[in-house]
């Protein structure tokens, strides 16, 4: 099937074959010709699968094919994404795939001025992409008006509940108009997604291209078992013998971002971390540099990396495991993208026997696993017992004091306020973990 059969306009045609797409992957296949039809969707889909274009042509299309009335140009279109990395990512794309259209998107997100943006959307937007925070601060401000809307997007919304955004989201909601199309898109497919989605949407047509909580046969995974003294020697030897010249590592706390970051570049690898308390130009500079292999290493933890789109990146390490399994396949999901092969390596030492066994059962298979020679493992080391009761909350407790500046304050408000409800104790154990990663 080619994109000519999902009845794109020749703009949107010119853009995308100027993309080099020759073909469209399952989720633009199933998405853009409901979208074009005015219905809302429900859409099943991880990063990686083509979901933000499966989105944009359509919305594209469908803003372009009506005129506006009047001199000043409403915001017709609206992106909700959980981060900014996200948000300017998808921006990016409208562009793109919008340059032969007379429309004009913008971003706006949390950690920057917020005076530029008032002037940029005084000038008119017809698509804004916005993380929930800072969009609420406009609306509250009254420095932007969504009464005009004919399209809302919600992207990887099950990251936004996650990040404690309900709150800001159920204000925003109330603040639209109610004939619209709404487009919501999820990795999974939780109860609190159902609940929303049961609120938001208006007789969705289901789509699900990636079954929940599945890893991409693209992506070979593997398994090292090491000391935990001894990883960040095994991750330089990999690094340096493999010859990986693009490689995303984890980590589970911002502390230790920053301190691996420190040892790689003390061993002549160029590294850069990317975490909640770096400012925004830092991490858009990082980022940057990461993608035009400047820097080889980018040590990033789990918030500042979701949404993360670079092509064909060929390795992510879990230098540590997540304590919340479905960032496993959130992590591993930056590599394998878009037909391209990845690899996804994971440095497990003893006290993380558990925290794996909780991601297998998640994604249904077993890692197989490899001790790397020379890295064989200490029989004399025991597992933490205070780490093995307490799992990673304790250690997150510990950290949870550290402020995180460069956070959106929205979230944070939310955080505080949001105790209740029958998802509470889980949602509380992730925003501990949140506070240091
Ligand atoms: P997304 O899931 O939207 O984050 O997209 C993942 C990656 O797939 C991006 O780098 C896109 O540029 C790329 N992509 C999107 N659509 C196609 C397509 N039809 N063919 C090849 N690559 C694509």
């Amino acid at each position: 099937m080619s994109f000519e059969t999902l009845g794109l306009s020749a703009e949107l045609l010119r853009a995308v074959s100027e993309q080099g797409y020759s073909e469209p992957t399952p989720i633009q296949k199933q998405a853009i010709p409901v979208i074009l039809e005015g219905k809302d969707i429900l859409a099943g889909a991880q990063t990686g699968t083509g979901k933000t274009a499966g989105f944009t042509l359509p919305l594209l299309q469908r803003l372009s094919s009506k005129k506006c009335e009047g001199s000043k140009r409403p915001v017709r279109a609206l992106v909700l994404t959980p981060t900014r990395e996200l948000a300017a990512q998808v921006e990016e794309s409208i562009k793109s795939y919008g340059k032969y259209l007379p429309l004009k998107s913008n971003v706006i997100y949390g950690g920057v001025k917020i005076g530029p943006q008032i002037s940029r959307l005084r000038r008119g937007v017809d698509i804004l992409v916005a993380t929930p925070g800072r969009l609420l601060d406009h609306l509250q401000q009254k420095t932007l008006d969504l009464s005009q809307l004919e399209i809302l997007v919600l992207d990887e919304a099950d990251r936004m509940l996650d990040m404690g955004f309900i709150q800001d989201i159920k204000k925003i909601l109330a603040m639209l108009p109610s004939r619209r199309q709404n487009l919501l898109f999820s990795a999974t497919f939780s109860n609190e997604i159902k609940k929303l989605a049961d609120k938001l949407l208006n007789s969705p047509i289901l789509i699900e291209v990636a079954r929940k909580n599945t890893t991409s046969e693209m992506i070979a995974q593997v398994i090292h078992p090491v000391d935990k003294s001894r990883k960040r020697e095994l991750l330089c030897t990999l690094i340096k013998k493999e010859k990986w010249y693009q490689v995303l590592v984890f980590t589970r706390t911002k502390h230790g971002a920053d301190r691996l970051t420190r040892q790689l570049i003390r061993e002549r690898i160029p590294a850069v971390a990317i975490h909640g308390n770096k400012s925004q130009n830092q991490r858009t500079k990082a980022l940057a540099d990461f993608k035009n292999n400047k820097v080889q290493v980018l040590v990033a933890t789990d918030i500042a990396a979701r949404g993360i789109d670079i092509d064909q990146l060929p390795h992510v390490v879990n230098y540590e495991l997540p304590n919340v399994p479905e960032d496993y396949v959130h992590r591993i999901g930056r590599t394998g993208r878009a037909g391209n092969e990845g690899e996804a390596v994971s440095l497990v030492c003893i006290d993380e026997k558990k925290f794996l066994k909780d991601i297998e059962r998640l994604i249904k298979r077993e890692i197989p696993q490899r001790i790397i020679e020379g890295f064989e493992l200490d029989p004399t080391i025991k597992p933490e017992p205070s780490k093995k009761s307490a799992g990673h909350r304790g250690r997150n407790k510990k950290t949870a004091n550290t402020t995180q500046r460069a956070g959106n304050s929205s979230r944070r408000r939310n955080n505080k306020r949001s105790s209740g409800g029958q998802n509470a104790g889980n949602n509380q154990q992730r925003r501990n973990s949140r506070k240091s990663r």
